[in-house]
């Protein structure tokens, strides 16, 4: 029975893996070396619970008592030795999550499920360091976590069919719609997704068409809700490049080769909506959409 999540790094994404967590009874112990980061992420949970009372989805009290199940702490060690289950939301770098992951199997207690959030990185090559690689497995959420609905689970090549059950349900508790797969690069959201988001930069960069053209033709000819330019912003350029590398390294498949802009951009710290300017320029507080300099005709 899962009651004790800890969750190891409060980022973007693990910052609404706790949240989730914390809203649905369960107790959290949010986890990150930054101090700092925590204080953000708690400021930024208690935000978006703010906007979910001001939507009427959820009342002032279930707040309250959805922030008191959440504590914090800046080491593994101690964070991880009560929990039923870990979900590991860490910077996406295998060698940091093969790292995080030989701790938490060291201070986790024997029958806690060790999951990763990763994006593109393989499951089994994590659950491969530690010394229950039947426990462990991908729990993909989706970004923003609290409004997603899908859970991409990813099996591992050794995952026990009871550790995929235990996560199926615990998603489908957490209001959420699992979806199980198998380990192989980029699992299925990132292998058809970045492929497109690739493509549409292949476009600009053949001068095919301009930013706002390609992202208009994806949102009204596909029904998408967002055109690939901005979503790449937004999933963030740097990390858009790093799943292309896992899955051209992963098949040996030239298809999966970065374009060269995309590549030219990280290089030169366009890294999308978290750093201000990717295809689109970012400023705080500003909902209007405006096409990166570099793009304007
Ligand atoms: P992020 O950069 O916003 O946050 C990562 C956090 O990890 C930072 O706060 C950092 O301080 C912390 N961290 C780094 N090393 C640590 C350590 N040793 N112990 C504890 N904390 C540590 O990253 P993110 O966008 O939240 O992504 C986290 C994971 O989720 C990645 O694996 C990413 O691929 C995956 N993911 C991201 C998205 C997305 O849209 N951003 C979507 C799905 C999955």
């Amino acid at each position: 029975m899962i009651k004790n999540v800890s969750v190891i790094g409060a980022g973007t994404m693990g910052n609404g893996i706790a949240h989730v967590f914390a809203q649905n009874g369960f107790a959290v112990t949010l986890i990150d070396v930054s101090a700092s980061q925590l204080e953000k992420a708690l400021a930024n949970i208690g935000k978006n619970f703010d906007r979910q009372i001001a939507k009427g989805s959820i009342s002032e009290e279930q707040k309250t008592s959805a922030l008191n199940n959440i504590s914090t702490a800046t080491d593994v060690a101690t964070g991880v030795n009560a929990a039923n289950l870990v979900v590991e939301a860490a910077t996406e770098n295998t060698n940091l999550k093969l790292e995080i992951f030989k701790q938490i199997d060291t201070h986790a207690p024997e029958g806690c499920i060790l999951a990763s959030n990763t994006s593109s990185i393989s499951i089994t090559k994590i659950a491969a360091v530690t010394k229950r690689p039947d426990m462990v497995i991908g729990m993909h959420f989706m970004n923003p976590v609290p409004v997603m609905k899908l859970v991409e689970i990813i099996n591992g090549y050794a995952t026990k069919k009871e550790v995929t059950k235990t996560i199926s349900d615990l998603s489908k508790q957490l209001g959420k719609i699992p979806c199980t797969v198998n380990d192989y690069p980029g699992f299925i959201a990132n292998r058809i997704l970045m492929p497109m988001i690739n493509e549409a930069i292949y476009s600009l960069y053949e001068g095919v068409a301009g930013v706002e053209e390609i992202d208009t033709v994806m949102k009204l000819g596909m029904a998408h809700p967002m055109g690939p330019l901005q979503l790449a912003d937004f999933i963030g350029l740097d990390v858009c490049l790093s799943i292309l590398k896992v899955l051209q390294d992963g098949f040996g498949n030239p298809k999966y080769a970065p374009c060269p802009l995309l590549v030219n951009m990280v290089m030169a710290g366009k890294h999308g909506a978290k750093n201000g300017e990717g295809f689109y320029k970012y400023s705080a507080g500003s909902k209007d959409i405006i096409v990166s300099d570099a793009f304007k005709n």
